[in-house]
């Protein structure tokens, strides 16, 4: 079982905890744990036994085969680093240009995060089909006019984007979502009934 600071290190890593690696499990932590839990269908009761346990290093330990470093399951510094150190460009990029990710505003804030427009330039190629994107970047202004948007949205930082594929399902589109968050190079998908039609939002941490 990891310690107190070794779950903090990789709920910090996966985008959960934004505290301090202190080994205090305290209410930053145990939420950070519900978080976690919530996301991989675990039981979410904020108590790190076996099966959180497990899932954990489990997510950590993909995250760090894909980055190429010694899989061990605590995000340490060498995991950090390479993350930080993989970079994507344009022309690792199929289907999108830049332009289709700028605030609908009109203000031409577009700081999009191209981890996340490779997973949709993925999802693109994976159906066939047009993805366009109904919500990519938002300046605050623009985020705080949405409907139920959270005041620190990850469409502010050019981690979030909101999708719809041609000829496919919000269903069908919310479980391909889901793959991306259960192997770690995404941190959360959701869609509801009442205001997204076949609208599908995905997240980066
Ligand atoms: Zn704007
Ligand atoms: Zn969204």
């Amino acid at each position: 079982m990891l310690n107190n600071k070794q779950i903090q290190m990789n709920l910090r890593f996966l985008g959960y905890y934004g505290g301090a690696i202190d080994g205090i499990a305290g209410n930053g932590t145990i939420g950070a744990i519900e978080e976690f839990q919530r996301n991989y269908g675990l039981s979410v009761d904020g108590i790190y036994g076996a099966k959180t346990d497990t899932k954990l290093i489990e997510v950590i330990k993909a995250e760090q085969i894909k980055l190429g470093v010694t899989p061990d399951g605590i995000a340490g510094t060498q995991t950090i680093n390479a993350r930080d150190n993989k970079q994507l460009s344009w022309n690792d990029i199929k289907h999108f240009k830049q332009s289709e990710f700028a605030c609908k505003c009109g203000c031409g804030f577009n700081s999009i995060n191209l981890n996340l427009v490779k997973i949709l330039d993925e999802i693109r190629e994976f159906y066939g089909q047009p993805l366009t994107v109904t919500s990519g970047c938002r300046c605050r202004a623009h985020n705080a006019k949405q409907k139920n948007a959270s005041a620190n949205s990850r469409h502010i930082s050019g981690k979030a984007s909101d999708i719809k594929v041609r000829n496919v399902s919000k269903s069908v589109l919310l479980a391909k979502c889901k793959e991306y968050v259960a192997n770690g190079r995404a941190r959360y998908t959701y869609t509801n009934n009442t205001n997204m039609k076949n609208i599908v939002h995905i997240d980066i941490l």
